[in-house]
């Protein structure tokens, strides 16, 4: 049973990037400091996508985060 909708004709008007979930910076035990982080694509899920954060000055990973597909988080 199929249940996915065709989402690719949204890709070309949705091209910004989602300036509000990103982390920009996360405490590293490492560096003992609040530091810059950048994101990374670990994996990819059917029901959404799997990033980790790692830190800007010595690389380790400081976190991760989970974007959901086809759902809309209304808090
Ligand atoms: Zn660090």
């Amino acid at each position: 049973m199929a249940n996915s909708k065709a989402t690719n004709n949204y890709i070309m008007e949705n091209d910004y990037q989602y300036k509000d979930l990103v982390a920009t910076r996360l405490y590293c035990p490492t560096c003992r400091g609040s530091m810059p982080v950048r994101e990374r694509l670990l994996l990819v899920l059917p029901d959404g996508d799997l990033y980790e954060y790692l830190c800007c000055n010595c690389g380790q990973t400081l976190g991760d985060k989970k974007v959901s597909k086809g759902h809309d988080f209304l808090l």
